[in-house]
């Protein structure tokens, strides 16, 4: 079978941009009109008033007038929310979906994700903890029954509830097992782990099915009776009915214990996946940085790895989403210790309750993975597979994707997603103005 790769986004647009001499002449008019009605953006001193007349421009039919307005806002003020929402309202080109379509078309899941922070300090201290200085938190204790009510009032055929543990391990918490129990009682619960405690003592045997442990091997538990603990407790989770997945922090200084690690857990039958190191490592940027090799050995490469794996590297290229619209708050909730709820964890402010839409994301940065409205991991079947078979629900059908993938001239499904949501993340980068206008 011949293998035809779909026309990216760039390929699209050179093919849709040969306007004719009549279409240029039109387009020069417009401008000119434009420019006449609502001024040169030069002139305008305050991203408030290039705002202003960017939306005037943009609600009389003026798009290019809209967008140079949009543009000089920006160059004033590179992080004037409205200004790059507008902007990449009016530059965003749909890149070439055609699997992604076809996807939505015939998959299309009622979720809401929800994230709970939890706040005490680690056990551990991994010399590339990302959140290293904040590993050592007190104890924050939970107003159980706010939350307890809040979960209730969310409305969703399938809630997945997340547990965002900062620096420090959930599963030393005083109310932990509390929490999990009202958790679970409510949807699918995962949350990370460094799989040092008995479970014995903290799970809810009787909920179990509903959980999700993804537990690291971080380096305190890599002695010998360290490693044989961290299996028995894994051991212990799956008879119990948890899903659980081990974990192993693939920083460039650890890779070589990798191939180890996998014959040491597929003997135990443990799943076993590295994850590559997101942080800075000797002046390099990672993932970004591993090499073509480095990203074999982790598995980052087409056909060893799971779609959201492989796009990794390339959506980690920029995280600032301001002005994108985004799921958070809307079929991404977190929620607060005393039952209030928030977009996310990176934007403070409370919400009165959910959003009715998605909205454009209001902060600079951005780690919460992808909740992006245009790009995002609810989309997607095996997402919610996962986490429907946690919740009792009946998993959907996933037979028909790599035939279609191959349809649409694709090899499997999983090279599918990876570059249509390449494109997608490209294109909402260009329109949005993410490479030109650095905050
Ligand atoms: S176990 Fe996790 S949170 Fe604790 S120090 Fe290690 S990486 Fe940081
Ligand atoms: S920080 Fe991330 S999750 Fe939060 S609103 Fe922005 S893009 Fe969405």
């Amino acid at each position: 079978m011949t293998i035809t790769a779909p026309m990216d986004a760039a390929a699209r647009r050179q093919s849709l941009s040969k306007p004719s001499l009549r279409q240029d002449a039109i387009a020069w008019a417009t401008r000119a009109i434009g420019q006449f009605r609502f001024g040169s953006p030069a002139d305008v001193a305050t991203p408030e008033q290039a705002v202003d007349l960017g939306t005037r421009a943009e609600t009389a039919g003026y798009k290019w007038t809209a967008i140079a307005f949009f543009r000089r806002a920006l160059t004033i003020d590179a992080s004037c929310t409205e200004a790059i929402t507008g902007l990449g309202r009016l530059q965003f080109e749909k890149p070439a979906q055609p699997f992604m379509d076809e996807l939505r078309r015939r998959f299309a899941a009622d979720i809401c994700e929800v994230i709970i922070e939890i706040r005490n300090p680690c056990n551990y201290r991994c010399f590339y903890c990302v959140a290293a200085g904040h590993n050592n938190e007190p104890v924050k204790r939970f107003d159980l029954a706010a939350i307890e009510k809040t979960l209730s009032q969310i409305r969703a055929d399938l809630v997945v509830i997340q547990f965002d543990c900062g620096g420090g391990e959930p599963t030393v918490h005083p109310q932990f097992t509390d929490l999990l129990r009202i958790c679970a009682m409510r949807g699918a619960v995962s949350f990370p782990s460094n799989n040092s405690q008995d479970p014995a003592r903290w799970l809810p045997a009787e909920l179990a099915r509903r959980i999700y442990v993804r537990a690291a091997v971080h380096p305190e538990t890599e002695s010998k009776t360290g490693l044989e603990r961290y299996a028995r407790y894994a051991q212990h989770l799956m008879d119990a009915g948890c899903e659980f997945l081990s974990m192993f922090i693939a920083h460039p200084t650890r890779l070589s214990r990798i191939s180890e690690y996998r014959a040491y857990f597929a003997e135990r039958r443990v799943p076993f996946i590295p994850v590559p190191f997101i942080g800075e490592y000797e002046g390099r940027s990672y993932p970004h940085s591993f090499t073509d090799d480095e990203k074999r050995m982790i598995g980052l490469v087409e056909e060893e790895s799971n779609w959201y794996l492989q796009i990794q590297p390339h959506v980690n290229r920029i995280r600032n989403f301001r002005g994108i619209p985004c799921l958070a708050g809307f079929r991404s909730l977190t929620i607060a210790r005393d039952g209030g709820i928030r977009r996310c964890v990176y934007d403070a402010r409370k919400l009165a309750g959910p959003l009715a839409e998605p909205e454009p994301c209001q902060v600079k940065s951005c780690g919460c993975g992808l909740v992006l409205r245009d790009v995002n991991q609810m989309s997607m079947p095996d997402h919610y597979n996962i986490f429907a078979r946690r919740a009792g629900l009946e998993p959907v059908d996933v037979s028909w994707m790599d035939a279609a993938a191959m349809d649409h001239g694709y090899r499997s499904a999983t090279e599918a997603v990876v570059a249509e949501y390449k494109g997608m993340y490209d294109e909402l980068m260009r329109a949005y103005g993410k490479e030109e206008f650095r905050e």
